[in-house]
């Protein structure tokens, strides 16, 4: 079976497209083609070498995308040939399969992990796959592998946010508009059932004004514009002083870090931060603030149990409850997975998806 792949071959180098041959199924594993994948600022880390030395280059990328079950390898059970899937790098059930080197022409090795999404077949791991139903879109699905969990889980697992909390979210990339997409469905449950309205403070924080016009249309109710307002203070307007419930920081900026911590109230308001600096960096905090009661912790990916929480998802955005389509900006070929690399370097609203080309 062939492939083609985008390999990174070198830091700070265009991926490139290449044909590589799949070795047969390990133990655990099952052979999908993958239909769509979704590009994080992780693998943006990894191409420009921020996750400090690389030692698998050549390798391939990508952590989220969906796909179907082409063949399932010795002793995996919870997938069948045919079966429409989320490929995720939380790992849930089943088998925790070795990692998988593809051959290219020459004989030349590419290196891959457990799960890889930026090329057309793949040989994934059993516990890295999570069926999905015949009535969910393969495009949004893509979504359910990374961005919509990790934001979503750190509202729902992490914070457990309740109607009428208040949430402000820093940076508005896939995780970030994930988390208010979650909050808002949360807040609008709350809404529905309950007469005494008690609306929730959605506030998104950002600097670029698309993303914030986007984060308004799936629910945000307070946009800031750190360029034209100071965070802290608006905050503390909007929530007459205390700061808000949870703060969640999705930026990967140090400084935003800080600031998220100091945005939340005294005596149990929770920072989450959920974005990642280069190697090496720190950001400071003032104790006193823990003192009275500020907590600050992280996520690992919204502590998601990806077998009950992505058909959890799936259900929401099946029922409408959730409406995942404003999330996608844009959906690029495979071929020209570089382009959609430089947009989303470039700040545009939402999620770039690659559609993989028949190979
Ligand atoms: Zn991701």
């Amino acid at each position: 079976m062939k492939s083609i792949a985008a390999v990174l071959t070198g830091i700070n180098e265009p991926l490139q497209i290449e044909e590589l041959l799949l070795p047969a199924l390990k133990r655990g594993q099952a052979l999908i083609e993958v239909a769509y994948s979704g590009i994080c600022h992780s693998q943006l880390n990894e191409i420009h070498g921020l996750k400090g030395e690389d030692k698998f280059i050549p390798h391939t990328l990508g952590h989220e995308g969906s796909g179907i079950v082409l063949e399932a390898g010795p002793d995996v059970a919870k997938v069948r040939p045919g079966d429409r899937v989320v490929l995720t790098w939380i790992k849930g059930m089943g088998y925790d399969a070795a990692s998988t080197q593809y051959l290219r022409k020459d004989g030349t090795v590419v290196n891959s992990g457990a799960i890889s999404t930026f090329l057309t077949h793949a040989n994934i791991s059993e516990n890295r796959l999570v069926p999905i139903t015949e009535a969910m879109p393969l495009k949004e699905a893509a979504l359910l592998g990374c961005a919509l969990p990790t934001g979503a889980g750190i509202v729902r697992n992490r914070a457990k946010m309740q109607p009428g909390e208040s949430l402000a979210v820093f940076g508005l990339g896939g995780i970030g508009l994930s988390a208010i997409l979650m909050a808002s469905c949360i807040d609008k449950r709350n809404r529905k059932s309950d007469s005494a309205d008690n609306p929730s403070a959605i506030i998104a924080i950002d600097i670029n004004e698309d993303k914030l016009s986007l984060a308004r249309e799936i629910g945000a109710s307070h946009t800031i514009n750190a360029l034209v307002k100071d965070p802290i203070e608006t905050i503390m307007e909007i929530t007459s002083g205390q700061g808000v419930h949870y703060a969640v920081e999705a930026a990967g900026i140090g400084a935003v870090m800080e600031q998220a911590f100091r945005s939340v109230r005294d005596e149990g308001g929770l920072c989450i931060l959920a974005g990642n600096l280069p190697q090496g960096e720190t950001i400071s905090i003032d104790p006193f603030d823990l003192i009275k009661g500020k907590q600050i912790v992280g996520t690992w990916g919204g502590e998601t149990d990806p077998d009950k929480d992505i058909p959890f998802y799936e259900k929401l955005f099946l029922s409408n409850a959730v409406n995942l389509k404003p999330l996608v900006h844009s959906v690029y070929p495979l071929y020209q997975i570089n382009e959609a690399i430089k947009n989303m370097e470039k700040g545009q609203a939402g999620r770039c998806l690659i559609r993989m080309e028949p190979a």
